[in-house]
């Protein structure tokens, strides 16, 4: 067991680690626990998004590669804050865009980017990649966090589920290697799913650190380039879900194993918050 508790945050983009629980990791990291930021995409696709004088929002395109190097760039500016470095498991998005902004999606035999090796999946299929699973397996076991925390299942973005598939993968080949620490989902409120989305088992009061979870947030700013409006979408979920747990503002999750570690205060947050 760590003498300093960790929590591992598994989010598939740039900007996913704080909107799941960047409330959460800023509040625990000020009560002494170390933040494991892993990202399991290589962030080569999506758009630049900036916000214009006029306070339109335009979007642009880089090639791959710029877009990557961008994309964790903001990645470690956010991590930086929150005393870490991102680990990037560097698994391809399942398309990009060329110079001419043209999408092409990666498929057998298709042109590679200079910046993608041949021998990593996608994300989509590393769920089901011995090495991927083995990988972040021995990733969990070496930095024995008190939990880990990925996305939802109900969820838009395939990208997303993909990413919860190899952490859940990883995660329980990492408890038949002896670890003993807990595993929740975060919900992401896509309200497609119905009521799936508006429950939750436990929650985290983040009211005193939501200011803190949108600069980090911010730090995605090709991504979140309005993150500073007080009316932000990202702002007003937790608001919302705090209203639904009876706080300010919250983060909720459902739980995948409680795990038999008592020595953390988030923990016993999680615990103290859970339903019946
Ligand atoms: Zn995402």
């Amino acid at each position: 067991m760590t003498t300093t508790p960790k929590i591992m945050v598994v989010g598939a983009h740039a900007d996913d680690v704080e909107i799941l629980a960047g409330g959460t990791l800023c509040k625990y990291r000020a009560q002494g626990h170390e933040i494991v930021y892993v990202m399991s995409t290589d962030n080569m696709s999506g758009g630049v998004h900036t916000l214009q004088p006029d306070g339109t929002v335009t979007t642009t395109h880089e090639p791959p590669e710029l877009m990557s190097a961008r994309r964790k760039r903001e990645c470690a500016a956010a991590a930086a804050r929150l005393g870490t470095t991102p680990i990037h498991l560097d698994h391809p998005q399942r398309h990009y865009r060329d110079a001419a902004g043209v999408q092409h999606e990666l498929r057998y035999g298709c042109a590679r980017p200079p910046t993608v090796p041949p021998e990593v999946p996608t994300i989509l299929t590393a769920y089901e990649d011995e090495a991927s699973v083995s990988r972040l397996t021995d990733l969990i076991l070496e930095h024995d966090p008190v939990c880990v925390i990925t996305h939802d299942l109900a969820v838009t973005s395939i990208e997303h589920l993909a990413t919860v598939l190899l952490v859940i993968n990883s995660f329980w080949r990492a408890v038949d290697q002896g670890f003993e620490g807990a595993m929740l989902q975060g919900r992401e409120d896509d309200l497609v799913f119905g009521d799936l989305n508006a429950r939750w088992d436990t929650f985290v009061d983040i009211t005193d650190t939501l200011d803190q979870k949108m600069q980090l947030i911010g730090c995605h700013a090709c991504q979140m380039p309005t993150a500073h409006y007080p009316h932000h979408g990202h702002r007003q979920r937790p608001l919302k879900w705090g209203a639904a747990c009876g706080c300010s503002a919250a983060e909720v999750f459902t739980w995948v194993r409680r795990g038999d570690r008592g020595d953390s205060p988030l923990l016993a947050e999680l615990v103290r918050n859970s339903r019946p």
